[in-house]
């Protein structure tokens, strides 16, 4: 009786976490399981990883953005619950960014160059204005078309969608969601700096989420202690090429179709992964001012941003961090 008690009141967090780490969707993926089936979880994750990357990624044939992408002018196209859930949130935030986020970059993203060869970008020139200006021309959210009801996507012709400043923010939530249906409660999921929370530790400690330092990046600026959230940075150092001593890094302006480079990092909480990507890209767009007046704007988001003088600057809810730039 003493035993099947014990093993009723067994706490299945209370197992050793499984710690695992892999390579998907282009980054590097560390999964901290606290479950005493966290290793079953976590292989379940990776293949879940694999079926969104054929989800997402443009670049893989057959996914189902190069599908859409490839069917731009063709009339209207129904896709994937995922790809819907995510072409909403980032049109909403798209919206409200007055087209700081605007996933119609392809083209102009292919144009700058900005894809790694064995783990970094080759030097090379950057586009000339004209190229730009050709590119831009095709960069606009509004002409990307949704029906909620058919679940259905209109792009019109030339238009092409890049899905990297949402798709791991996303992957995030169906990792959490994924590892809750199987039973775990308290698990960390980490896309190459992008992290969603799940619960508490076993001990009932928040997580503590170190913030990287943009210039050194060995070195971490502020702890954040978080349950139940996802932090998405956005950062110049994270992809970039130099040329001829000036840094061009992979988030562009689609107001201007260069590098957007009021900042050097954008860190964003929100309650979701998706919503937490989708911001840190618009608002490093958008830098300090009006990055900080759109994450004030929304509930349960908060942000620190770090710019070119490594002065940082957080959101009200985030007063009071301590900062060591
Ligand atoms: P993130 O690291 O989440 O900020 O996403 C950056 C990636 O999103 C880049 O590597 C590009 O593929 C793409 N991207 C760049 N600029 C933008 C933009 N303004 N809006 C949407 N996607 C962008
Ligand atoms: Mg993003």
């Amino acid at each position: 009786m003493a035993w099947v008690l014990s093993g009723l009141l067994t706490d299945r967090r209370d197992a050793a976490p499984v710690e695992r780490h892999g390579f998907a969707m282009s980054t590097y993926v560390r999964l901290v399981i606290h479950d005493r089936k966290g290793a079953e979880i976590a292989d379940s994750c990776l293949e879940e990883l694999a079926r969104l990357e054929s989800v997402f990624d443009r670049f893989l044939p057959g996914s189902e953005i190069s599908r859409l992408n490839a069917q731009a002018g063709a009339g209207w196209v129904e896709v994937s619950e995922d790809l819907f859930a995510v072409l909403e949130v980032a049109l909403d935030v798209a919206e409200r960014s007055g087209g700081a986020l605007d996933l119609s970059v392809a083209h102009l993203v292919d144009l700058w160059g900005f894809h790694e060869q064995d783990g970094r970008i080759p030097e090379h020139p950057p586009p000339n204005d004209r190229e730009i200006s050709h590119q831009l021309q095709q960069v606009d959210f509004r002409r990307i078309e949704i029906d909620p009801s058919r679940r259905m996507v209109r792009l019109p012709e030339g238009v092409r969608l890049d899905m990297g400043a949402v798709a791991k923010g996303y992957a995030l939530d169906c990792l959490a969601a994924l590892a809750s249906r199987q039973g775990a409660r308290a698990a960390l999921f980490d896309l190459g700096g992008n992290i969603k929370v799940m619960g508490t530790k076993p001990d009932g400690s928040s997580w503590r989420i170190a913030l990287r330092h943009p210039r050194r990046l060995d070195e971490f600026f502020a702890v954040l202690a978080l349950s139940d959230k996802a932090v998405a940075t956005s950062g110049d150092y994270q992809r970039y090429f130099m040329w001829e001593g000036e840094r061009y890094s992979h988030i562009l302006d689609p107001r201007t179709g260069y590098p957007a480079s009021e900042v050097c990092s954008v860190t964003v909480m929100a309650p979701t992964g998706v919503l937490s990507d989708a911001l840190s890209t618009a608002a490093f767009v958008l830098g300090v001012e009006e990055g900080r007046a759109l994450l004030e704007s929304m509930p349960g988001v908060e942000g620190v941003f770090v710019d070119r003088e490594l002065q940082t600057t957080v959101t009200s809810g985030l007063e009071g961090l301590s900062a060591n730039l």
